[in-house]
């Protein structure tokens, strides 16, 4: 599959990766938006919120606890965004369900 985040779960494509279990991975974004721009992914290929189901809920729910967990552990105590951009007009550019986790400068609304 032609998947830019399968491939850094096979490890085909390098990443920083920040922490990683049997169902999520997560890792620095290539161009960061804010001083920390992590992404959560779960290492199965889903390719946005619109095509998770039920059978997804407790993965949803793992991906939200970790960017949580990742947040404090990074230092985020004063805030951070999580965002889950999902189709085109939701300006997702890569076709695998992530969640950015967005910290270390003051966030604006709305956002862009
Ligand atoms: P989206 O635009 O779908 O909300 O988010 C995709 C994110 O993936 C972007 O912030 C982009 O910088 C990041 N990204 C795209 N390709 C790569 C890559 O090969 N490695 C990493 N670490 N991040 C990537
Ligand atoms: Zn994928």
């Amino acid at each position: 599959m032609d998947c830019i985040f399968c491939k850094i779960v096979a490890g085909t494509i390098p990443a920083k990766k920040v922490r990683e279990d049997e169902l999520i991975l997560a890792f620095h974004d290539i161009e960061p938006k804010a001083p920390k721009h992590i992404l959560v992914i779960p290492k199965k290929h889903l390719v946005s919120l619109a095509d998770a189901t039920a059978a997804d809920e407790a993965l949803l729910g793992r991906l939200l606890l970790t960017a949580g967990e990742i947040a404090r552990e990074e230092g985020l105590g004063k805030g951070y965004r999580i965002v889950i951009s999902t189709g085109p007009e939701g300006g997702q550019t890569v076709d695998h369900l992530h969640v950015h986790l967005l910290g270390g400068r003051q966030m604006h609304w709305p956002p862009g």
